[in-house]
């Protein structure tokens, strides 16, 4: 066992407070992480807080993790001490079922393992539920570590592990790309990258954001149109407009509206996970053959094509960073859609 530095809360409205952790000796398959930025991500909130319920305590989230190869275990092929590496939202998975076997881990019929309060034996983590990046290293088996490339910062990189892949996931999936309608729905730190990659893939992207105070960003990520949806028109002139709709909020929409503004086979993809169910019209569906899904991460593959992507067009995520004692304020500024647009925490103050 080794010890880390970590950052935790031991109840649902605690403060984050530092610790104390443990990190397993390295089985062969192991990769120890020195960590260097750890993205904050929606869902660490929801966790800490215990607003999905079932959060165990202390609890240390954090599953946008970039940093350096430490140290590997002896059967360790792809990677080196000093490789610059990330880990996302799973740290590992069945490997044998159909999905695993055909490099889709997201959908482990099994059940993947979460980088944090993901169940596991106690040899693998005392406590028996894994424990995430708010931490100075990470001990993550070779498959669910990736690449971070040289041109990227480790930063700006972070975020990528989740917010990235979220959105690189379904573009991809859905083709946008040259002569694509592709609308963003919401600018915050997930839909921001998504603006950036459906550009960099060649598609004609439209923000839809409740109002335009984002809207000059929006346009220097690559952006083509910024419409604000508080402005009832909006829905008015863009009817039938897009192939693929991505939303990344996780209020209440009226989903109806949103679904109108596909054209004939278009697809709103929903991202986001609002509290309550989706009522959809079935003549929103039926009616030029829509289609309403959903995308969940990406699988490890494409969590590194993505990364190479991001590289390839020098997309990084906008980030605030902070120091490990200001979470708890970061925290309150994201429920606020107060930061522009990620934050991430120097590990050097863990
Ligand atoms: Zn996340
Ligand atoms: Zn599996």
């Amino acid at each position: 066992m080794s010890t880390a530095a970590a950052y935790a809360v031991t109840s649902p409205d605690g403060r984050f407070e530092k610790t104390t952790i443990q990190r397993r000796d390295l089985l062969p398959h192991d990769v120890l992480i020195d960590v260097r930025y750890a993205g904050i991500c929606h869902s660490d909130i929801h966790t800490a807080r215990n607003e999905w319920h079932g959060t165990r305590y202390p609890c240390v989230p954090g599953h946008e993790i970039a940093g350096i190869v430490a140290a590997v275990g002896s059967a360790v092929t792809r990677f080196q001490v000093g490789d610059r590496v990330g880990v996302g939202v799973m740290v590992d998975s069945c490997g044998r079922c159909e999905f695993c076997l055909a490099g889709e881990e997201q959908f482990c019929a099994n059940g993947n393992t979460m980088t944090y309060n993901g169940t596991v034996p106690e040899e693998l983590q005392a406590g028996g539920y894994t424990l995430g990046g708010y931490s100075s290293q990470v001990v993550v088996t070779e498959h669910f570590v990736v690449s971070i490339p040289d041109s990227l910062g480790l930063d700006v990189a972070a975020p990528l592990l989740c917010a990235g892949i979220t959105l690189y996931s379904p573009l991809r999936h859905w083709n946008a790309g040259p002569g694509k309608q592709v609308a963003v729905v919401g600018m915050g730190g997930l839909g921001h990258v998504g603006v950036k990659i459906a550009a960099a893939m060649g598609a004609e992207v439209t923000v839809l954001s409740q109002s335009l105070s984002k809207q000059e960003d929006g346009l220097r990520f690559g952006a083509q149109h910024y419409y604000a949806t508080s402005d009832r028109k909006t829905f008015r002139e863009l009817r039938n407009r897009f192939d693929l709709i991505v939303n990344t909020v996780s209020a209440d929409l009226p989903i109806n509206n949103y679904m109108r503004l596909l054209k004939t086979d278009g697809t709103l993809v929903i991202l986001g996970l609002p509290d309550g169910d989706l009522s959809v019209a079935p003549f929103t569906l039926t009616n030029y053959r829509r289609s309403l899904s959903g995308s969940t991460i990406g699988s490890i593959a494409e969590t590194q094509e993505m990364l190479n992507f991001c590289a390839e067009h020098n997309i990084g995520a906008e980030i605030e960073t902070i120091s490990a004692d200001r979470i708890d304020e970061a925290y309150e500024r994201v429920v606020a859609s107060d930061v522009r647009y990620r934050f991430v925490i120097d590990a050097g103050s863990f």
